[in-house]
C-alpha cells in the first residue's frame, strides 16, 4: 500500500529469520546539537524456534505507560527459544524517546506516536518510527499485542480490548485473543478517535490485534504487572507459540474475565471548568446517571461551593482522572456498562 514510498533511513541489526535469542537496536539517524552523526536507539529483541507463528509485541507506544514495558522488558530477558514455536519480536519502548523522557508523546518532535500510523519514511521522527513497524515489522506478524496503560493523567481499571471491525472474521479472532490474555475486565470498542492509530494501521493488513489499559497512574504496581505478565503468556498460547503448560496455568489466573461495552459518547465525561477536584466515586464503583462523581472548587479563594459533575449514563467507573488539578477539556471518568 505504500510502495512508492522511500525507503526508511531506519536500520536494524537483528537477522530476524535466525533461530535463537538475539538483542539489538533500531538504529534512527537524529543529527542534532549534542551529537551530530547521533541516532535514537530503539530495543528491539527477536526470539525464534523454527516455522511458525510470529507474534509482534510492543509497549512504550506511549512512553509512561509501564505496565507492558515491564512485562516485555521480562519476557526478552528470560525466554528460551526452546519454549516456543515461531517467532516473538518484542519492542518493549516503540516511541523510545518519550520512554526516556517519561512522557506520553516525543519531547525531539512533540509526535504521539499512536495517532501518527502509518507514519513516513521522509516524516518527523515519530512518524519515521511508525513508517518503518508498518512496512517492515507489520507484514512479518501473524498477531499483534500493543500495551498500555493510563499514564500520568488516567487511571483504568485492567482490561484488554478490541475493536468492533467490518471483517466479521477478523473481529471474532481478535475477541479470542482478548479472551485468552484474561485480564479481570475486557474491552470492545469503538474508538472516538482511530485515525493514525497502531491498532487501526494493524487491522487493515488483516492482523489479529489487541490492546490493553492495564492501570496508569504515571506508575504500575505488582499487581498490574502480574496482570501484564500472564497476560501476555496467555495471548501467546493461544497464538499457538509458547507450549500449552504455559498457557494452562496463565488462563487459571482470573477465571472470570467481565467484559464491559462502551455503548455512546455519554461514557466520557470532560471537565469544562479549571480547578481542585475532589473525586467521589473510584475505579469499579457503580455509577447512575445524574450521580455526582466530582466536585471541582475553583481556583483563587476560600468559601466558594464546588461544582458538581454528573456522570451522563449508568454504568462502572472504567477510568479516572489522576492528577489533583483538573483543566477545561480533561478527561475526569470513563464509564462502561458490564455485559452479562
Ligand atoms: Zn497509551
Amino acid at each position: 500500500m505504500t510502495d512508492s514510498l522511500p525507503p526508511s533511513p531506519i536500520s536494524c541489526d537483528l537477522d530476524l529469520a535466525r533461530d535463537g535469542a538475539q538483542h539489538g537496536f533500531l538504529r534512527l539517524p537524529w543529527s542534532r546539537d549534542d551529537s551530530a552523526w547521533g541516532a535514537v536507539m530503539i530495543p528491539i529483541s527477536v526470539i525464534r524456534n523454527g516455522a511458525g507463528p510470529t507474534a509482534l509485541l510492543t509497549a512504550g507506544n506511549h512512553g509512561d505507560e509501564y505496565e507492558g514495558l515491564i512485562a516485555l522488558h521480562d519476557l526478552a530477558a528470560t525466554l528460551d527459544p526452546a519454549q516456543i514455536t515461531g517467532r516473538i519480536i518484542i519492542l518493549p519502548a516503540m516511541n523510545a524517546p518519550a520512554f526516556r523522557a517519561g512522557t506520553r508523546t516525543s519531547p525531539i518532535d512533540g509526535g504521539n506516536l499512536n495517532r501518527l500510523f502509518p507514519g513516513r519514511p521522509d516524516g518527523t521522527p515519530t512518524q519515521k518510527i511508525a513508517d518503518y513497524v508498518t512496512r517492515h515489522l507489520l507484514p512479518l506478524a501473524d498477531c499483534v499485542l500493543d500495551f498500555h496503560s493510563g499514564g500520568r493523567t488516567l487511571d483504568f481499571l485492567p482490561l484488554a480490548a478490541c475493536h468492533i471491525l467490518p471483517d466479521k472474521a477478523l473481529e471474532a479472532r481478535c475477541r479470542e485473543a482478548v479472551a485468552a490474555f484474561g485480564a479481570p475486565y475486557a474491552l470492545q470498542m469503538i474508538e472516538m478517535d482511530a485515525v493514525g492509530m497502531f491498532d487501526t494501521t494493524a487491522e487493515a493488513m488483516g492482523k489479529t490485534f489487541v490492546t490493553t489499559e492495564l492501570g496508569g497512574a504515571g506508575t504500575a504496581t505488582p499487581r498490574s504487572i502480574a496482570i501484564a505478565k500472564r497476560g501476555l503468556r496467555g495471548f501467546l498460547a493461544q497464538a499457538g507459540i509458547l507450549a500449552g503448560d504455559e498457557g494452562a496455568t496463565t488462563q487459571a489466573a482470573w477465571p472470570e474475565t467481565i467484559w464491559l461495552d462502551m455503548p455512546d459518547g455519554d461514557c466520557f465525561l470532560v471537565s469544562e471548568e479549571e480547578g481542585l477536584i475532589e473525586p467521589l466515586v473510584t475505579l469499579g464503583d457503580p455509577v447512575m446517571r445524574g450521580d455526582v462523581v466530582a466536585r471541582i472548587y475553583p481556583f483563587g479563594r476560600s468559601g466558594r461551593m464546588p461544582l458538581s459533575c454528573h456522570a451522563r449514563r449508568d454504568g462502572i467507573v472504567m477510568a479516572r482522572h489522576v492528577p489533583g488539578l483538573v483543566k477545561p477539556g480533561d478527561c475526569i471518568a470513563v464509564f462502561a456498562v458490564p455485559v452479562s
